[in-house]
């Protein structure tokens, strides 16, 4: 009788658990596509940023007149306000709401018709999605946070990388540099199997290229995929990083193979890798512990 109340009492205590969670999770959905819709800025405009500032480095080195443009001057995340590409209308506030501006201007400028990237609608949503996700997994805790802002980083990276075959340092590296400090009290992993997480991504891929460059003269992927793997080493730990490779090769080799059939790319144009790598870290920074459990459970490890 004392048995059975108690146990009734936890049932119900964790139905009010699992409530609250959803709550939560609902709660957390729109602020994830606003953040989504952050990200799409990051997107379009940070490697524009970086391109001008690389512009203007080696007209300085060369001794070149700079190109008297001012507009790139003064872009930033914030400068100037959104625009139409196509007709160059400011875009209003209120069409600038995530997901539900797209459907209402049905994928199009109600000036010219220009129809608008499907880039910013799946962005926000995968955004408004992942964030649910996570505070619905993790709670209002502060692995929360840090999934929070490993998830935003990860979707900028692949979006930037799909767009301009470029995964830019100053975003890597700062990502590595927060794995090892939320591991520093083993907020993931220990905070040796991080370091060497770090260490065995970077040189591991590293190895790759430099062997597929001696055979065959080809550069096969790009510096920014080592050091974003040594970041998701940093992040989960040397154990996690073949799970990592297999899944993102798997998934990549699978891509590239069904966009060959479609004859949708060339053979010869190279494929950013980036996605890949980030869709699986976050895979195996969710669920990779399951996955090597099970994984491992059956050879009876
Ligand atoms: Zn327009």
């Amino acid at each position: 009788m004392f048995l059975e109340t108690s146990l009734s009492g936890a049932a119900s205590l964790s139905a009010a658990a699992s409530l609250s969670a959803a709550a939560l999770a609902i709660a957390a959905f729109p602020f994830g596509l606003i953040i989504g819709s952050f990200l799409n800025v990051v997107i379009l405009r940070f490697p524009e940023q970086l391109k001008n500032s690389w512009r203007r480095e080696s007209e300085d080195f060369l001794g070149l007149a700079p190109e008297s443009d001012d507009a790139q001057e003064t872009l930033s995340l914030s400068k100037p306000a959104s625009r139409c590409p196509g007709c160059g209308v400011p875009i209003k506030p209120w069409h600038n709401i995530p997901v539900i501006s797209y459907i209402l201007l049905r994928g199009k400028c109600t000036a010219c018709s220009t129809p608008i990237s499907i880039q910013y609608p799946l962005v926000e949503l995968l955004s408004g999605v992942a964030t649910a996700f996570i505070v619905y997994q993790f709670g209002l805790s502060l692995t929360a946070g840090y999934c929070l802002i490993f998830t935003w980083v990860l979707i900028a990276l692949t979006g930037i990388d799909f767009r301009e075959q470029l995964l830019p340092d100053q975003i890597t590296l700062p990502l590595l540099w927060l794995g090892l400090f939320a591991n520093l009290s083993g907020t993931f992993v220990p905070l040796n199997e991080a370091v060497i997480g770090a260490l065995a991504g970077y040189l591991s891929l590293w190895s790759v290229f430099w062997l597929f460059k001696l055979i065959t003269g080809k550069e096969g992927m790009g510096y920014g995929d080592f050091k974003l793997l040594a970041a998701l080493g940093a992040w989960m730990g040397w154990q996690m990083l073949p799970l990592i490779i297999i899944l993102s090769t798997f998934v990549g080799a699978l891509v590239g193979i069904v966009g060959l059939l479609m004859k949708t790319r060339e053979k010869q144009v190279p494929m950013a890798f980036g996605p890949f790598l980030a869709m699986a870290g976050w895979i195996a920074l969710i669920w990779g512990d399951k996955i090597l459990g099970s994984y491992l459970s059956v050879f009876g490890l």
